[in-house]
């Protein structure tokens, strides 16, 4: 069979969409060798499912109106959530959906204020334990049968207009000290410049924080006493080594750098990083789009920083 990727769609789950997880659920566990003792998935029951997806929330795919993969979310205690009955019909192997079913549960997760995932894998399934451990998951403690994989979520903040993400980069500013160095990702227009004005606001700097046409790095030295904002734009660079020609690392330690477009380039400057990636999604009840900022420290620097309490301020 073939069949092509772009009819693939991945939505939320719906109270209605049980009976298709359920018919995933029970073709890619009846699949999968026998064992002992047998997984529990066989018993799902659309009810069943529907009731997980009240208690929780899901995802599920389709390819063509198919149905092709189901992952249901299920909290589990306080900012933490497990992801069961992770499902790709063997019909649909190989078309990346389970990787995107992951995609979007965690950013369903992190959406919703959790903090950390937490998922069984039977030790029977190395690959299985491989598929998680590629996604950034780290084995954290044996389970009956198999082991407890683990993961911390970004901190993950609806933003839904420019003057929003402004204040929302005001508010990061506070936590920054000179040093830090921010990674910022996201389409062309996703609002990583604004933020960036944000932070320079936050920071009292001076100069407009604008989009370098042809300027690359930018410095905009503190009014009082706190660190400069050096702010890059590194869509025209196409590696590491042209960079290091921005001499970046003459104001590293005392000021904060921004590197927009810096992914891949830029995480070899410091040992320590704030990865800011930017999403618009669209927003249920309003004409314009919104942005999901998700925060995620890299490195000792951010270990005990509490990125969450950017959330659910409503400035
Ligand atoms: P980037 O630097 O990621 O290319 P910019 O910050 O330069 O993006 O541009 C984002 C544009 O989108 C701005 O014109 C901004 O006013 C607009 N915008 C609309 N809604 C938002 C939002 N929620 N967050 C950020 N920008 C937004
Ligand atoms: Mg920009």
């Amino acid at each position: 069979m073939s069949t092509s990727v772009s009819e693939l769609v991945v939505s939320v789950a719906e109270q209605d969409d049980a009976a298709g997880m359920v018919e995933v659920i029970h073709a890619a566990f009846g699949a999968r060798p026998p064992l002992d003792p047998p997984s529990t998935a066989i018993t799902e029951t659309p009810a069943s499912v529907a009731a997980t997806l009240a208690s929780g929330t899901g995802v599920y795919a389709e390819v063509a109106g198919r149905p092709a993969g189901a992952l249901l979310v299920v909290p589990t205690g306080p900012g933490l959530v497990t992801f069961a009955r992770v499902s790709v019909h063997p019909d649909f192997q190989r078309h990346g959906i389970a990787s995107a079913l992951v995609h979007a549960a965690e950013e369903l997760a992190a959406r919703a204020g959790h903090r950390r995932v937490e998922l069984f894998a039977r030790a029977e399934f190395g690959q299985l334990i491989t598929f998680w451990e590629h996604r950034g998951y780290v084995v954290d403690r044996p389970a009956p049968h198999g082991v407890i994989l683990a993961k911390d979520l970004p901190a993950v903040v609806v933003v839904p207009t420019g003057p929003a993400m402004q204040d929302l980069g005001e508010r990061l500013a506070a936590l920054l000290r000179p040093g830090d160095l921010l990674i910022a990702t996201g389409d062309l227009g996703a609002g990583k410049t604004t933020l960036t004005q944000g932070i320079g606001r936050g920071l009292d700097t001076a100069g407009p924080v604008i989009s370098p046409t042809f300027v690359l790095s930018r410095i905009h030295p503190a009014r009082g006493d706190g660190p400069a904002l050096v702010h890059v734009d590194a869509y025209r660079l196409h590696s590491a080594e042209e960079l290091d020609d921005l001499d970046l690392d003459a104001t590293l330690a005392d000021a904060v750098t921004v590197v927009e477009w810096g992914a891949g380039l830029a995480e070899g400057l410091a040992e320590d990083r704030l990865e800011v990636d930017v999403v618009v999604r669209p927003a249920p009840d309003a004409d314009d789009d919104l942005r999901l900022v998700a925060l995620h420290g890299v490195g000792p620097r951010w270990a005990g920083v509490d990125l969450h309490a950017l959330r659910g301020h409503r400035g």
